[in-house]
C-alpha cells in the first residue's frame, strides 16, 4: 500500500452529473481538488452511437455483475466513464415540479417531503442551466414551476414528423411543450454532458488533479470516527491512500452506498454514515415503460427527444394521484434504454439482421410513460458475501398503469386527426428490465433527522463531519422527471456550501 504525501483540500470521487458538475464550482477557489474516477475518458466514436448497435444487448454495460433479490445476476446499464451516466443519457433535462418537494400523497403512501423546497433550488436550477446551455422554453407546460430566468437557448423544434402529432395532442387539449435539452452543438460530442461542463471546466484550473482509473474501495476514519483520513483507491495496479480535508462521493447512488457499507470498521459497524441503518435502503428508480406506435411514414431513427407532455402529471379526471411524464423517445436508433426494452424489438433484436432491425425501428415512434415511486426501506443495496445486491421491488403500480393506457387512449385518438401514425391495433409496449438502473436515486436520503436520514440539507453526512455525497443518492424522493437536472443543481446547492466553509 502505498500511502500518497499529497494532502488535499477536498477530493471528489466520481465525474458524472454530481461530481463533474461539483468540481467546476470548487475549481476557482484555489483549493487543492484531486478527482478520483474508476472509468476512464471515453472514446469519442463510442459516444452517441445511433445505429442498430445500441439494440445489440451490453452496449454500455459495466463490467461486472450486480445481484437481484433472489440472487440472480445481472449485467447493469451503468457508465463508468469520465462524465459517468452523463455521457449516454438523453440530456433531456427537466426541474422536479414545486409539489414534488412537498409530502405528496400516492395512491400507496405519502411521498416524504424534501428538508428544502422547490424555491430554494431555484437558483440553482437557473445556474444549472446556464452551465449545462440547456434549449428549452419554459412558457406553455401548465405544470412547469417559476423560472427567475430564461433558459439561455431557444428550444430546439421538434422534428417535421414530429410536428403533425404535436398539433394533433393539442387538438386533444393536451398542452405538449418541448422538452429542455442540453446540447454542446459540438459535432464530436453532442450532448450536454459532465464532462464537458463539468471535468474539462475544473481542469482548466491549475490546482485541480483528475486521476483515472481510479476505483476507490475503502475510506477509513480517523481514531475519533467523526472524520475521514484516507481514501483507497485501487491506481492501476497500486493500492494508494490519499487523504484531504473533506471527502465528497459522487459515484452514484448505488456505487456510493456500496463504498460506505464497503468501508465498515470497529467504530462503524454497520458500514460508514450509517447509525440510520439507512445507507443503501429507500433505492429508488423510476418506473419507465416504453410504448411502440407504428408510423405510416419512415423516419431517420436517429433525432433527439423533444416532445413533453404532463398533463397527467398529477393525475387525471378519474384519479387524484401522480401518474407521471410523457416524452417521445427520439428515433429508435438512439435510445440506448429503449434498445432493452419493448418486447417488439429487444426480443427481435437477437435474431434480426441489423438492415430488417434498422426497418422496423426507422418505421416505429416510440413513447416514454415516467411515473416516480415511494421509497421503501426494504429496496436496498447491500453486499453479501462480496457480491453487491440490488435488492428492489417496484411499487406505485395503479398509477402507472393508468398513465400507460391514459397514453395509449390518447394514441388511437391521434390516428384518427393525423396521417403520419398508422391505425395500430395493438401498442407493444414493455417496462424497462431491473438491469436498467441510470435512474438510481435514495440510497442516503437527505433530512434533518439523524435517526430517519443519512445526509443533512447540504448533504454531509450526519456521522461524520468532512463527509459529503453529491450523487442521486440524496433524493428522499422520486420524482417522475429525469433527475440529472435537480442533482446537477443540488451541486451546486452544495458547492456555495462548501466554497464557504473551504474559506
Ligand atoms: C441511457 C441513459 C439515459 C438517461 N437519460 C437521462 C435524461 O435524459 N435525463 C435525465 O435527467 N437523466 C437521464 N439519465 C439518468 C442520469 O444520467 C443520471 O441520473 C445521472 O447521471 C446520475 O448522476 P450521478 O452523479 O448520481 O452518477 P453518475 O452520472 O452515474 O456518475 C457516477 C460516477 O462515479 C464513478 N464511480 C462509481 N464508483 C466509483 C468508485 N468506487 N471510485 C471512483 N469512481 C466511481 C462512475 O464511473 C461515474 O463516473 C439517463 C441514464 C442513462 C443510463
Amino acid at each position: 500500500m502505498i500511502i500518497d504525501d499529497q494532502h488535499y483540500d477536498v477530493i471528489i470521487v466520481g465525474t458524472g452529473a454530481g461530481g463533474g458538475t461539483l468540481a467546476q464550482k470548487l475549481a476557482p477557489t484555489g483549493k487543492r481538488i484531486l478527482i478520483l474516477e474508476r472509468g476512464d475518458r471515453m472514446a469519442l466514436e463510442e459516444q452517441n452511437r445511433a445505429d442498430v448497435d445500441v439494440f445489440k444487448k451490453e452496449r454500455y454495460h459495466a463490467p461486472e455483475q450486480w445481484y437481484d433479490k433472489a440472487g440472480e445476476p445481472f449485467s447493469p446499464q451503468t457508465n463508468y466513464a469520465v462524465g459517468g451516466n452523463t455521457k449516454i443519457y438523453s440530456a433531456t433535462l427537466m426541474r422536479m415540479r414545486d409539489r414534488d418537494f412537498t409530502a405528496l400523497p400516492h395512491q400507496e403512501g405519502i411521498a416524504p417531503e424534501w428538508p428544502f423546497q422547490y424555491a430554494d433550488l431555484e437558483p440553482y436550477y437557473t445556474a444549472a442551466e446556464q452551465l449545462y446551455q440547456v434549449h428549452g422554453s419554459a412558457q406553455d407546460d401548465p405544470t412547469e414551476p417559476p423560472h427567475s430566468g430564461e433558459y439561455p437557448f431557444p428550444a430546439i423544434g421538434h422534428e417535421p414528423l414530429m410536428k403533425p402529432i404535436v398539433e394533433g395532442l393539442s387538438q386533444q387539449g393536451l398542452s405538449p411543450t418541448v422538452l429542455p435539452l442540453s446540447l454542446t452543438r459540438r459535432d464530436d460530442d453532442p450532448t450536454g454532458d459532465a464532462e464537458v461542463f463539468g471535468i474539462d471546466l475544473a481542469l482548466k484550473h491549475a490546482n485541480v488533479t483528475l486521476k483515472t482509473p481510479a476505483k476507490v474501495v475503502s475510506l477509513h476514519t480517523d481514531p475519533s470516527g467523526k472524520a475521514i483520513k484516507g481514501v483507497q483507491a485501487e491506481v492501476g495496479n497500486q493500492s494508494i491512500i490519499f487523504s484531504s480535508d473533506i471527502v465528497v462521493l459522487a459515484c452514484g447512488a448505488v456505487n456510493s452506498a456500496a463504498l460506505l457499507l464497503d468501508s465498515a470498521n470497529d467504530q462503524h459497524p454497520k458500514g460508514l454514515a450509517n447509525s440510520s441503518d439507512l445507507v443503501g435502503r429507500n433505492l429508488m428508480k423510476q418506473r419507465l415503460t416504453v410504448i411502440v406506435e407504428k408510423a405510416a411514414v419512415t423516419n431517420s431513427g436517429d433525432f433527439p427527444r423533444s416532445v413533453s407532455v404532463n398533463d397527467f402529471y398529477w393525475g387525471n379526471r378519474d384519479y387524484e394521484y401522480p401518474m407521471g411524464h410523457i416524452e417521445n423517445s427520439g428515433g429508435l436508433l438512439r435510445d440506448i434504454i429503449f434498445a432493452e426494452s419493448p418486447p417488439l424489438l429487444s426480443v427481435l433484436a437477437q435474431v434480426l439482421p441489423g438492415s430488417r432491425l434498422k426497418g422496423l425501428a426507422i418505421n416505429s415512434i416510440g413513447w416514454w410513460a415516467q411515473t416516480g415511486m415511494l421509497p421503501d426501506p426494504k429496496n436496498r443495496v447491500r453486499r453479501q458475501k462480496g457480491k453487491l445486491r440490488f435488492e428492489f421491488e417496484p411499487n406505485n403500480f395503479e398509477a402507472h398503469d393508468r398513465l400507460v393506457y391514459q397514453w395509449i387512449e390518447v394514441l388511437k385518438k391521434l390516428e384518427t386527426t393525423v396521417d403520419s401514425v398508422k391505425s395500430n391495433t395493438v401498442f407493444p409496449r414493455g417496462e424497462v428490465p431491473i438491469s436498467v438502473v441510470g435512474y438510481q436515486l435514495g440510497t442516503c436520503r437527505m433530512g434533518t433527522d439523524p435517526t430517519t436520514s443519512v445526509l443533512d440539507t447540504h448533504c454531509r453526512a450526519h456521522d461524520i463531519d468532512n463527509l459529503y455525497v453529491v450523487d442521486g443518492s440524496f433524493f428522499p424522493s422520486c420524482p417522475a422527471v429525469g433527475p440529472a437536472l435537480t442533482i446537477m443543481a443540488n451541486a451546486l446547492w452544495v458547492g456555495d456550501h462548501l466554497c464557504d466553509r473551504l474559506q
